[in-house]
């Protein structure tokens, strides 16, 4: 039976799969990508995310958004996108559920912090990093280091990718040099991510007391669909209020992504994935909707992300990652043996570090450096 019979020409295809790094048999009763997300939620690196976070940190509040949640709502958007564009959804479900599991501890403080520590080792990118957690990191087959996903998911998980790190990753790496586009499963799981984390940062924002309805009322975005709500529920307020709101967002972005990327498929008409990523990016907003998602964005950066509070978190999170670096490659004893490296240059000890580091889990992050610092913890 094809499963995948009902595709659109320009979706991804399981049986035009580029293949595995290692050859396996096809899957009896999955599609290949059905494959690549089921492996994806059996790994380990996934069920850390439920400890990771995005801006706030894991232990202020059992309310706000994880990595795990947030992937899995960038999961639902980007599937009930893609079945209206005829597009994968296997695929689309698996770029959106690996695309954060190279993501440091702490959100983007400790994404930067370690990308400072390794500038002299390479450096540090997490969709770098989420590519090498599942093809060299996870340890989970007899057969093969990681989880030998096909070359589709792979590329949808780097998303970007600076040109020396692309031409040193060969097939995967190969669309930043020739400027060409990956699938249109990979451009959407990406913009799915940006209508999730939009949303979600508004409501986490607002339910940590950081940011509040007033500010935001001055977002024309968010006041037209707050004031829609009103009309819809007169006298409606407080956090119902607030959900009949991003729920009208979320729809909006969603509705325009699904129209605006078949006009533009429907002028480019590509017959074949081949065509999709010869042609421009094809899954985009609305000109009118990016413009009010780039206005949500930086009511967010200068609001939330920048608030003190905010402010506060990160620079303890950039020295718990810094300070761990620095204790690691001065003394790499002090590491599990697993990532003593015994020989060779310090880059490859370095690289050791920056994994370890980047698969700790907020906490664990905050433990291990109270365990490598205070006397009396171990
Ligand atoms: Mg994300």
């Amino acid at each position: 039976m094809d499963l995948e019979a009902q595709l659109a020409p320009f979706a991804a295809r399981s049986a035009a799969s580029r293949g595995r790094r290692f050859d396996e048999p096809a899957p009896p009763t999955r599609t290949e990508f059905q494959r690549d997300r089921d492996r994806i939620i059996h790994s380990t690196a996934f069920r850390r995310l439920e400890y990771k976070t995005q801006v706030f940190v894991n232990h202020e509040g059992d309310l706000f958004r994880t990595r795990l949640t947030h992937s899995i709502e960038v999961a639902q958007i980007a599937r009930s996108i893609a079945r209206n564009l005829r597009l994968n959804e296997d695929l689309v479900e698996a770029i959106s559920l690996a695309h954060d599991l190279g993501h440091t501890p702490f959100g983007h403080a400790g994404q930067e912090a370690l990308n400072d520590c390794m500038k002299d080792f390479g450096g540090f990118e997490h969709n770098l990093q989420s590519l090498r957690v599942v093809d060299e990191l996870e340890e989970h087959y007899g057969a093969f280091d990681g989880l030998n996903l096909t070359f589709e998911t792979r590329e949808g998980i780097l998303k970007h990718c600076s040109l020396p790190n692309a031409r040193r990753l060969g097939d995967v790496g190969r669309r930043f040099i020739e400027k060409k586009q990956p699938s249109l499963e990979a451009q959407l799981a990406n913009l799915a991510d940006e209508i999730a984390y939009n949303n979600h940062d508004i409501d986490d924002g607002l339910r940590s007391g950081l940011i509040t309805t007033a500010q935001l009322d001055e977002v024309g975005f968010y006041a037209r669909h707050r004031h829609e709500v009103g009309q819809a529920f007169p006298g409606i307020n407080g956090r119902r209020a607030i959900h009949e709101t991003i729920r009208r967002m979320i729809n909006a972005l969603a509705m325009d992504l699904i129209q605006a990327s078949m006009e533009r498929i429907g002028s480019h008409a590509p017959q074949n994935v081949d065509e999709v990523r010869d042609a421009p990016p094809l899954i985009a907003f609305s000109e009118q909707m990016s413009h009010d998602a780039l206005q949500l964005k930086r009511f967010l950066r200068a609001n939330l992300y920048q608030h003190y509070q905010v402010n506060r978190m990160t620079s303890k999170a950039r020295r718990i990652v810094r300070e761990l670096f620095s204790a690691f490659m001065a003394e790499p004893r002090l590491l599990p043996p697993d990532y003593q490296v015994t020989e060779g240059a310090p880059q490859r000890q370095a690289r050791k570090v920056s994994d370890y580091i980047a698969g700790m889990t907020d906490r664990y992050a905050m433990r291990e450096h109270r365990r490598l610092f205070m006397v009396g913890e171990n």
